[in-house]
């Protein structure tokens, strides 16, 4: 097997790793970097040389795994995407609402070669598209060769899969973003009990040590607590999150919360447009699919509200009482809703930022962390210097899971290889130190960008 990783950097940017397997070229995932911007952002496609490629194996739909496919299927009308059912569902949504962000970015910055892709191409792909049943495997053949692919559950997100990959006596198995534990909305990861030659892992939290008194559950209660005596003493809520996912996870914490009566009832709650939208597919996975936990009806019980902050007499508006923001981005990006109510907020200490899920060091996010009471902080997008009185919160509610017990479910497939891809430097390394300690006959490759690997 030749491997490209096709990502340019060695973090978490554009999934995208081209495989060639007997006679086959696949692509596992073809993601946009969400730090980038423009053509930065893509996979180094130039790598693939005159490669035709027969297969886009798609993990899920965060777009730093699914954003660049409509552009690169506009050059490879060979390619067929194969996508589990449920995230087939909110694939067109998640996509189109990308080519909304780079038109705006486009006349924002002047990116001209925004958008990447069009409605029109992302109507265009799903000719393309061969959904996936879980554990329903698929065999496809080329040239008199044949090749049997199967995805399974991998927790983390609706639709989220871990994919394996069958060619002659050999397996492979990709792991995508995975989670074992269940969430509110969703089953944990369920892989399959064989072993495997080679496994090509996440390493996202390859940094992160799990404080023991941060398990899942007791990270929920400390949320709402945070929740309930921000509103109690007259501030408001700003919780980044992922629209995809994590906003949902959110709704429904707080929807359970206030049926307990451990939150107040009447708070208002604002939602971004996305994640609002995306309530509806959930509903939709949920009744055909029994993919997710989640209803429509969570969202008319919360009397959820759009939040529309595109200037900042309305965010001034819509910050004035106390409320719960649920937005996105998770990371606090530039421009983002969830970056403007965060600069609207963050000069008053009634008010709290609670940060929920993965930020990178580089964004406004991962920058706000570093920062205590007092300093000031620069929102560039609005040239604007603001004091930090608001406070901030971390909680440890991933939706990877656990280091340690990623090293403990790939050891147990016995593979013969393993590729670490998806991860910091530092989280790669973590995994490489350990397995050398634990698994000393596997062979490890850490996979730098560009650069061709054969297995
Ligand atoms: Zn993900
Ligand atoms: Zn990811």
């Amino acid at each position: 097997m030749r491997l490209i990783d096709l990502n340019r950097t060695r973090d978490i940017g554009s999934s995208c790793l081209f495989a060639e397997i007997g006679s086959f070229n696949i692509l596992f995932d073809c993601g946009t970097s969400p730090k980038c911007t423009g053509y930065s952002s893509l996979p180094d496609f130039k790598k693939l040389g005159a490669a035709a490629i027969d297969l886009i194996l798609i993990s899920h739909c965060h777009l730093d795994h699914v954003g660049s496919v409509p552009y690169l299927i506009r050059k490879q009308q060979q390619a067929r995407i194969l996508i589990s059912q449920a995230s087939h569902i909110v694939l067109p949504r998640i996509l189109n609402n990308s080519v909304t962000v780079m038109k705006l970015q486009r006349d924002e910055h002047g990116i001209k070669e925004y958008p990447f892709y069009t409605a029109t191409d992302i109507e265009a792909m799903e000719q393309h598209i061969l959904p996936m049943q879980f554990g329903k495997s698929r065999t496809l053949r080329k040239d008199g060769d044949e090749i049997v692919i199967t995805f399974f559950e991998a927790g983390h997100v609706l639709g989220a899969s871990s994919i394996l990959v069958e060619h002659k006596h050999r397996k492979i198995f990709y792991t995508g973003d995975v989670l074992f534990r269940d969430q509110k909305t969703l089953r944990g990861a369920k892989w399959p009990s064989c072993k495997v030659d080679t496994i090509i892992t996440e390493t996202t939290r390859g940094t992160t040590v799990r404080k023991e008194e941060c398990s899942p559950s007791s990270e929920t209660e400390r949320l709402v607590t945070t929740i309930r005596n921000t509103i109690d003493s007259g501030g408001s809520v700003l919780i980044p999150a992922f629209a995809f996912g994590r906003m949902q996870e959110i709704l429904k914490i707080i929807n359970s919360a206030r049926k307990e009566k451990k939150l107040q009832a009447n708070t208002p709650i604002f939602c971004s447009g996305l994640g609002y939208g995306l309530v509806d597919d959930f509903d939709m996975a949920a009744k055909k699919l029994s993919a997710v936990d989640f209803r429509r009806k969570i969202a008319k019980e919360l009397n959820i509200k759009i939040f529309r902050g595109n200037n900042p007499k309305d965010i001034k508006k819509q910050t004035k009482e106390p409320s719960i923001f649920v937005l996105s981005s998770g990371m606090l990006v530039e421009n983002t809703s969830a970056y403007n109510v965060a600069s609207a907020l963050i000069d008053d200490h009634r008010n709290a930022i609670c940060f929920v899920g993965f930020c990178d060091d580089s964004t406004p996010g991962g920058e706000l962390q570093k920062c205590s009471q007092g300093d000031s902080f620069l929102f560039k997008a609005q040239n604007y210097v603001a004091k930090i009185f608001a406070k901030m919160y971390k909680f440890d509610m991933s939706g990877h899971a656990d280091r340690e017990e990623i090293l403990k479910k790939v050891i147990g497939m016995s593979p013969r290889a393993i590729v670490l891809v998806h991860g910091e430097e530092d989280a790669r390394n973590w995994f490489m130190d350990e397995l050398i300690e634990v698994a000393p006959k596997v062979q490890i490759w850490d996979m730098n960008p560009g650069e061709e690997f054969t297995i």
